[in-house]
């Protein structure tokens, strides 16, 4: 089987990596000269546009994936007339817009906060009026770890928000003042089976993920089941799904779904029968899902910018250090370490040190 995706970036490497022992093949489409899953396929390196190199590329592959939300949709539509491409389509529209995301929430029942779509200074007045402070304003499309974004607490906020991200259509929601923010991953078969994975609870700093810790047992498991459920059969879904969520009270909060592997699955590596990498491969290729069960206790922490020594790391027990074979630059995910425990306060223990050793507490 060879698997085409776009983009080739640390998804799309770890997807590779979980693919090969499978005797899967793969090439990457990706406009970046360097990219870090080159070296584990045939790098495709151009425009999402270019139709000959679209043409090149799919003729390469049997099956198309993607590894980011913000691959052009006519990309993924013309390639999906040559060869089999999943996620669907639909599934990316709906993920690229914050506007179609929430409304789609809306229309299963799915608890979101209040949001109006915001279009110029005096419509993003009468949506604070509306929704109230504090709110939360962000760019519709193409914004990602916090970018894109600003908080309004008082109506002073309001003229500095518009100026510093006004100008292309925004969203105005209402601030959840959340006890923590969880996600769900699942995947979904092309014959419609559905697994999820235990919650994860996500801790970011700066808005970008820091830690997440596998939560097996969770109280809130069973809704945000119900929840990502229903997005995977309403849009025809094949692949792995994640759904970012607020917890307030007994309730969970929708923030956004990605349509690709996600973050905050990473520790599903070492800390699942089947990581989220392998379910998501085997889905797009039409094979029998793997169980989703945890393996104890997990919990994966990011490197930002810079990498840990690799030496301290290794030593730890139980510790599985990812690097992503990506320059060292600020605010870039270059790599990922996973600790494992059987015993949840044994995992406490362990990634406290693991904290101590990489410098990130
Ligand atoms: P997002 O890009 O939508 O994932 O937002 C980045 C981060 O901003 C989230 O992980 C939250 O910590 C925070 N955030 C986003 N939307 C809201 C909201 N409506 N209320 C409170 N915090 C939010």
């Amino acid at each position: 089987m060879r698997v085409g995706v776009l983009g080739a970036g640390q998804l799309a490497r770890m997807l590779a990596l979980a693919g090969h022992p499978l005797g899967m093949r793969f090439a990457f489409l990706d406009p970046a000269s360097e990219s870090c899953a080159a070296a584990l396929g045939e790098h495709y390196c151009g425009d999402y546009g270019d139709t000959a190199l679209l043409d090149r590329f799919a003729a390469a592959v049997d099956v198309v994936t993607y590894e980011f939300e913000n691959v052009p949709v006519a990309c993924v539509e013309y390639l999906a007339r040559r060869r089999p491409v999943w996620p669907p389509a639909g599934a990316l529209h709906t993920a690229q817009d914050r506007l179609h995301e929430k409304t789609l929430f809306r229309e299963l029942g799915i608890a979101t906060p209040p949001f109006q779509a915001v279009n110029s200074l005096e419509e993003l007045k009468q949506a604070v009026a509306g929704i109230g402070l504090p709110a939360v304003l962000k760019t519709r499309r193409l914004g990602y770890d916090g970018k894109g974004q600003a908080v309004l607490r008082q109506p002073e906020d309001i003229d500095a928000a518009w100026h510093r991200i006004g100008g292309v259509p925004l969203i105005l929601e209402g601030f959840v003042a959340f006890q923590r923010e969880v996600s769900i991953i699942a995947v979904r078969g092309r014959d419609g089976e559905i697994r999820c994975y235990p919650l994860a609870e996500n801790i970011h700093r700066n808005g970008i993920l820091h830690l997440s810790r596998s939560c097996v047992g969770d109280s809130m498991q069973e809704q945000a089941e119900s929840y990502i459920k229903l997005l995977l059969e309403q849009l025809d879904y094949v692949g792995v799904l994640a759904l970012e969520l607020f917890q307030d009270g007994a309730r969970l909060i929708a923030n956004e779904i990605a349509p690709r592997v996600h973050n905050s699955g990473h520790w599903t590596i070492e800390g699942a029968e089947t990581s989220q990498f392998e379910n998501h491969l085997r889905a797009v290729c039409g094979l029998p899902l793997g169980s989703t069960a945890a393996l104890g206790h997990a919990a994966m922490l990011n490197f930002i910018g810079t990498l840990p020594p690799r030496e301290a790391v290794l030593a730890m027990d139980d510790v599985h250090l990812h690097y992503y074979d990506k320059e060292e630059r600020p605010g870039r995910k270059v790599g990922h370490a996973t600790v494992r425990a059987t015993a949840a306060d044994a995992l406490e223990t362990r990634l406290q040190r693991l904290l101590d050793v990489t410098g990130l507490r």
